[in-house]
């Protein structure tokens, strides 16, 4: 896998066909007094360089390119294949998407195709091969961003040309009907298929669609998006093979199975916009940087959009406040980003997204958002010595599956208020807290680094998944896994016997009743690490089979009942826990599993809310600057570290002695070497 930087990169969306040519002139110059180092251009350019069907407009752009090499700021070049030009719906209205209820999404805004049109695939694909013979040697191109944001808005089309796609699809899945049929469950509510022919996707109907049949919905939805991709990543390898391409992924986003994806990219990237109003918003980033530096197989990633202050698009947007940005900047280096990238450059004077703060804000220079950007941009550049290095392998893996979040959040299960962001970040806040690092990994991944397997609500799990997670524990692997996994097979049956169908053994339990929650009810929970505490949302009736219960049910009709379990198998220990604990519980239950792992934080006995993680560099191990720990203080007040050994801060210069102490503003950073 080729490594597209090797500086820790900074720069923004640059969008010139929003400006008359005369700005961009001051664009160079302000490019320059920022300290940035590449762009990502040509996003929504399509209209522009191509205004007419085959009729092509590259010169501008070529002035941008040149503008660029000049100014040595290399460009992540965009495949403008975002959103379409109004002539070609005009021309060829069928590429227009189409939801379940059967109306029609029209142009005017962005990203309205539908993934699955030959039409518009065409069409990109000979506007990439276009773009990529034009620039394949053009000294400003370092990199390839395809698309944008897949799947952002029109996440599944049900228009005609998707069924007919879906129903070529599961053809390849399925082969005949009759595995159809059984996969699906059509037996039930009389929906039995004579023929393909017959399948339709899950449009709007009188009651609920079969859930097997949404679900598999969700997997061809992914795979057509894909499709649109690989079809111009195709373009881009033969034309430019030795150029990394990359496509930005988002948080929490349901429609790309992001394990799935990672596979294609040479990079991994990442969109992310902080919620400056939610305090636990570095909570989600943390789990979010985690699970893509893990996508990438540990390799750097790169963080290519986050807002230098407010987004538009929330129903309240504040602005991040003083040094904010520069905080939650260096989080993601922290955690394995080889780049700070914003969008956008210049905030947009009309349009939808106008009120999305950038880095030259509508007033200019003389604002505290370009300050905070130039004050920032110039730290990257002394600590270029990160760039390629890797977080320590962690010793934590907390397991996600695309496939079980599209199962667990279809509607008519026990409870729809489980939703997988929150449940997994649930379990990872704990371990944040604790600064014990974590990697997030798809159920296939090999186990074998990690002492402590956490698996919260894994609603969808193969036998064999079971299987691995069985002789994870018997060969001394340490696992736990939340209430409502181990339910349903990959189509959404029950697994048969019980439940937790593969987790039976493992756990050393079954759960013979569901007994979700009502809205805002509180159920007391008592016993060993759990202490007395009140969980909600979700309890269940658990039967010891070999597992001992460490806190149980107290008052309610499950008074009594085990709550959370232990149970000792071969050489490991598996947990069980059979109800959501508020957090501070669920810290202390963590803390007590992770101990018995063996699993150490990176520091210990950190002030709350002080984050620290580690990036090395391979093949470095015994030289000096091998390693750099990131201090990060996302607390309210100011925060003192001891230092257990001798380390020079990259940011201030500044050297402290074994056993000495930093002290770290609100919102402050240090980077150790
Ligand atoms: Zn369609």
């Amino acid at each position: 896998m080729p490594t597209p930087v090797q500086r820790i990169d900074f720069g923004g969306d640059y969008n010139p066909e929003q400006w008359p040519e005369e700005v961009w002139t001051e664009d160079l110059h302000l490019m320059k007094e920022a300290g940035v180092t590449m762009v990502t251009a040509g996003i929504f350019s399509w209209a522009k360089v191509e205004p007419r069907p085959d009729e092509w407009d590259f010169g501008w752009f070529d002035r941008v390119m040149g503008n660029m090499a000049d100014a040595g700021i290399d460009v992540c070049l965009a495949t403008m294949t975002a959103s379409p030009p109004p002539w070609m719906s005009h021309r060829h209205p069928e590429i227009l998407p189409v939801t379940a209820e059967g109306r029609v999404m029209h142009p005017g805004s962005r990203q309205h195709y539908c993934p699955s049109s030959p039409v518009y695939r065409s069409y990109a694909r000979r506007l990439v091969e276009r773009l990529a013979t034009r620039y394949a040697d053009h000294p400003a191109l370092a990199m390839w961003h395809i698309g944008n944001e897949y799947g952002c808005h029109t996440k599944q089309c049900y228009c005609e040309v998707s069924a007919a796609d879906f129903r070529r699809w599961l053809h390849d899945r399925y082969g005949s009907v009759d595995a159809l049929n059984d996969a699906w469950s059509t037996a039930f509510w009389a929906q039995a298929y004579s023929s393909f022919d017959e399948v339709l996707p899950p449009r709007s109907a009188p009651a609920i669609p079969n859930p097997a049949q949404q679900l598999d919905y969700w997997r061809f939805s992914n795979d057509a998006l894909l499709g649109c991709h690989l079809t111009e990543k195709e373009a881009l390898n033969e034309i430019t093979p030795g150029v990394p391409v990359t496509t930005n992924f988002m948080a929490h986003h349901k429609p790309v199975n992001q394990f799935e994806w990672a596979g294609h990219e040479d990079v991994v990237s990442l969109d992310f916009y902080q919620d400056p109003h939610d305090p636990r918003t570095h909570l989600h980033a943390a789990l979010t940087f985690d699970l893509m530096r893990s996508a990438g197989g540990g390799n750097p990633w790169m963080l290519l959009e986050q807002a230098p202050s407010a987004v538009n698009w929330r129903q309240r947007n504040g602005p991040k406040p003083p040094g904010a940005m520069r905080l939650w900047s260096w989080q993601a280096v922290a955690q394995g980003s080889d780049s700070v990238i914003y969008f956008q450059w210049r905030q947009s004077r009309g349009g939808a997204e106008k009120f999305h703060s950038a880095m030259v804000p509508h007033g200019g220079t003389g604002t505290r958002t370009f300050r905070e950007v130039c004050e920032l941009g110039r730290e990257p550049g002394s600590v270029a010595e990160l760039a390629g290095t890797r977080v320590r392998q962690p010793e934590v893996g907390l397991v996600q599956d695309w496939n079980s979040r599209w199962a667990l959040e279809l509607e008519a299960r026990p409870s729809t208020a489980l939703q997988q962001p929150e449940l997994m970040l649930a379990h990872h806040r704990p371990l944040w807290e604790a600064n014990v690092p974590t990697d997030v990994v798809p159920p296939d991944r090999s186990l074998s680094p990690y002492r402590l397997v956490v698996v919260p609500n894994l609603y969808m799990m193969s036998e064999e998944t079971g299987r691995r997670l069985t002789e994870y524990v018997r060969a001394g692997g340490h696992l736990l896994v939340s209430f409502f996994s181990g339910i349903v097979d990959e189509s959404d049956r029950i697994h048969p016997g019980g439940y937790p169908g593969p987790l039976r053994e493992v756990l050393g339990l079954r759960v013979e009743e569901f007994w979700p929650m009502a809205a805002r009810a509180k159920q007391p929970v008592r016993g060993g690490p759990v202490g007395e505490t009140e969980a909600d949302l979700w309890s269940e009736v658990i039967h010891l089979e070999g597992a001992e219960a460490v806190a149980r049910f107290s008052g309610g009709e499950l008074d009594g009942l085990p709550a959370v379990t232990r149970h000792v198998l071969g050489a490991g220990t598996a947990w069980y826990v059979g109800t959501r604990l508020p957090n501070a519980a669920m810290r202390s239950l963590m803390d007590s599993v992770r101990e018995g792992a063996g699993v150490e934080p990176v520091l210990p006995g950190l002030p709350a809310g002080v984050q620290t993680t580690v990036r090395e560099a391979p093949g470095r191990e015994d030289g000096a600057g091998s390693r750099y720990v990131f201090l990060l203080n996302h607390g309210a007040g100011e925060a003192e570290v001891q230092l257990p050994y001798a380390a020079t801060d990259l940011l201030t210069g500044r050297s402290v002695a074994a056993g000495g102490r930093i002290n770290l503003e609100p919102r402050g950073v240090a980077v150790l070497r």
